[in-house]
């Protein structure tokens, strides 16, 4: 049969904008559908947008810094429109770049919701298109629990479009979006409240990595509550109320639910083509990204493995490898680097303590505490902590976790190191770059078991 395409992706974020892009270099004719903006949740109103207003905030401790430094800074003021105007400008224009990307690589883009028919088509508006292969990348959404008055409450795609910079807000959740959102807010001088359900924040993560986190943000006066929730919201005439599960209420301005991400799935017609989903509700796929039926594959946040855009245009890429470029290639997830845009911020590879308990017979952690020398006449009482976990059996580092200034600029080079899986002679025996907060990672010999 011939088909209208060789691929017809749903979805033009990371995973689908790369493995379009490069299925296309293979020769297939490719069609990418795409209902809201192409960029997917990373250009458009995730890491990109978020990344801008974590430097946007900054400012406030930088200028304090600066007079320990003998900068006579003056009155500095802070306008919250000009930065959404101008963060606005910049999405516009990466938008304009994928745009482009797609165009000089011969893709199709179609402008519209697509929805799965069948395993060879799918409609968009009032067209049908068929095609040999189809891949969904369609994403995730932010979910928010169901409590009384929550549509009274924003998630993050609403915090990058607030008309003004709110007073008090109140965050829920612990996770990544929780932390650097509240580092955000509070960084821009708004009054910040963090509700978080469990013991500690950052769940999953090394517990000295959250309870460090934890500490620095309350000395930046971020009023961070554990074991707290928001039983109902209502609002008032001067903004909303919110009842806790402590019996307690609460005053805010704003109320942002960053309580994870699902797969946006939901009137995608998946199940037409009988394609199977796991019980998170996310498209189960095997190594190749492939689905239960033959002809749909997929990748990114839809799939729910690591939902990291570089894990996704790794997942994009191989998929394109293994279908158009006649080489399987199923993407790797382990020793994935990741940071936390938190303040100060997290940067991480490989396996905590606690994991690395379980999974070693021995192991060796090797830990620092120290003041970053930026600090020393800025004037800041922030710490860093660099930690290193060792297999005692290898000797590999299996392990590396950093939190303080720089850390996810540090984290990147220490990632390739791990996913090498140098042992910790071989990070001894490297030269320190002096001085630096990096260096720590080839200096720390104290260790414990
Ligand atoms: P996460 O899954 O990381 O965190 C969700 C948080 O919400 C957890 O602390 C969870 O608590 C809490 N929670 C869940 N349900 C409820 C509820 N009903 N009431 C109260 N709290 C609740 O999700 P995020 O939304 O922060 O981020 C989604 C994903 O996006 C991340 O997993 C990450 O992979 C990615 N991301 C990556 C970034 C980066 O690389 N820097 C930045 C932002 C996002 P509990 O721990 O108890 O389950």
């Amino acid at each position: 049969m011939e088909y209208d395409y060789d691929l017809f992706v749903i979805g033009a974020g990371s995973g689908g904008v790369r493995a379009s892009r490069i299925a296309s270099q293979f020769g297939a004719r490719v069609a990418v559908a795409e209902e809201y903006r192409v960029g997917g949740t990373c250009v458009i109103r995730g890491c990109v947008p978020k990344k801008l207003l974590v430097y946007a905030s900054h400012f406030s401790e930088d200028f304090e810094t600066a007079r320990g430094y003998g900068w006579d800074v003056g009155e500095s003021k802070f306008d919250w429109k000009t930065l959404i105007a101008r963060k606005d400008t910049e999405i516009d224009r990466l938008n304009g770049l994928y745009i482009q990307t797609l165009d000089g690589a011969g893709v199709e883009i179609i402008n519209g919701r697509a929805t799965v028919e069948g395993p060879h088509s799918v409609r968009v508006g009032d067209k049908v298109y068929t095609a040999k292969t189809i891949l969904i990348a369609v994403g995730g959404w932010p979910t928010m629990p169901d409590v009384p008055g929550i549509e009274h409450a924003i998630s993050s795609n609403e915090a990058l479009h607030l008309e003004d910079l709110p007073d008090h807000v109140v965050v829920v959740g612990g996770g990544y979006i929780a932390v650097e959102f509240a580092g955000i807010f509070n960084g821009m001088g708004a009054k910040v409240t963090q509700l978080y359900r469990g013991e500690q924040i950052l769940r999953g993560f090394d517990d000295e990595i959250r309870n460090h986190l934890a500490d620095e943000m309350r000395k930046k006066d971020i009023d961070l509550r554990t074991e707290l929730n928001i039983t109902a919201i209502e609002k008032t005439d001067d903004g909303l109320s919110l009842t806790l599960t402590d019996g307690t209420t609460m005053k805010a301005d704003a109320v942002m639910y960053a309580t994870g991400r699902k797969p946006k799935v939901d009137g995608l017609g998946l199940e037409t083509a009988g394609v199977e989903l796991n019980k998170n509700g996310a498209v189960k796929v095997d190594a190749y990204g492939k689905t239960n039926v033959d002809s749909i594959y997929a990748v990114g946040d839809v799939t729910d493995r690591v939902q990291l855009t570089p894990v996704a245009i790794k997942e994009g890429h191989a998929f394109a490898l293994t279908v158009f470029g006649d080489t399987p290639t199923s993407p790797e997830h382990d020793a994935i680097p990741t940071a936390v845009f938190s303040q100060p911020p997290i940067g991480t590879v490989g396996v905590s303590e606690e994991q690395a308990r379980e999974k070693y017979d021995e192991i060796e952690v090797f830990t620092s505490d120290f003041r970053p020398m930026k600090h020393t006449l800025g004037g800041s009482d922030e710490r860093a902590f660099t930690k290193l976990i060792v297999d005692k059996a290898t000797d590999k580092v299996v392990g590396a976790h950093m939190i303080g200034l720089d850390a996810s600029e540090i984290i990147q080079g220490i990632g390739i190191a791990v996913k090498a899986e140098l042992t910790k002679k071989q990070f001894d025996q490297t030269v320190a770059v002096h001085p630096s907060s990096a260096e720590e990672f080839v200096l720390m010999r104290n260790s414990r078991s």
